[in-house]
């Protein structure tokens, strides 16, 4: 059976990344990749579905002991990819999708040459501002911290293989544009590399 693909989402705090997945995920193609987090859970949020919510002494034992596929520190947490469960989805022949930040983004791509790295953005800057405001789930502190990031993320924009957009009420055709990439890549010929002996052999 061919291996699934490895998916990074990356998309700053406002893009939209949480809903675009969801969609992907009700596809029978597609498994989350549900990582562990030393932050607290916020309202409505889910252990074992969102994250797997650890303290910090767990997460630095799971990197000690090997478990974790990449890792990162972020506004003061740290998040990182379980290691067996991703291969476990990929070894089935599912695509997994890493909902991960940039430096983990670039950890997976040194790693997994092979990983398809997607940038998911909103419309521009002050969309997203607009659109963490609203969402108030954070205090104005958090809010400033995440806004200074994704301006930092931002630079690293030509580490992804492809960019989407998310614009307002558009969240099925970004999570199209995605399903539309992986497709593609799928049928890339770098990765189709039996063509010729299966043509003249089946
Ligand atoms: P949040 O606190 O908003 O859930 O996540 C903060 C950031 O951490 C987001 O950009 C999210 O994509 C990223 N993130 C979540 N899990 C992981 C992980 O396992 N590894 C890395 N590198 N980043 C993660």
């Amino acid at each position: 059976m061919k291996k699934g693909l490895l998916i990074v989402v990356s998309g700053p705090a406002g893009s939209g990344k949480g809903t675009v997945n969801a969609h992907l995920l009700k596809t029978d193609d597609f498994v989350y990749s549900v990582s562990a987090t030393t932050r607290a859970p916020r309202a409505g949020e889910v252990d074992g579905i969102n994250y797997h919510f650890i303290s910090k002494q767990e997460f630095l034992r799971r990197i000690d002991n090997g478990d974790m596929l990449e890792y990162t520190e972020y506004c003061g947490n740290f998040y990182g990819t379980p290691k067996k469960e991703a291969e476990e989805v990929l070894n089935s022949g599912k695509n997994l999708i890493l909902e991960i930040e940039v430096e983990g983004a670039e950890n997976i791509k040194r790693k997994y040459p092979d990983a398809v790295l997607i940038l998911l953005l909103p419309p521009s800057f002050s969309v997203q501002e607009k659109r963490l405001r609203g969402r108030a789930t954070e205090t104005e502190e958090k809010i400033t911290e995440r806004l200074a990031r994704a301006k930092q993320e931002i630079t690293h924009a030509n580490s992804y293989d492809y960019v989407v957009y998310n614009y307002d009420g558009k969240d099925m055709d970004a999570a199209n544009d995605i399903m539309a990439i992986v497709n593609a890549e799928k049928h890339s010929m770098t990765r189709n590399t039996t063509v010729e002996q299966d043509y003249l052999n089946n």
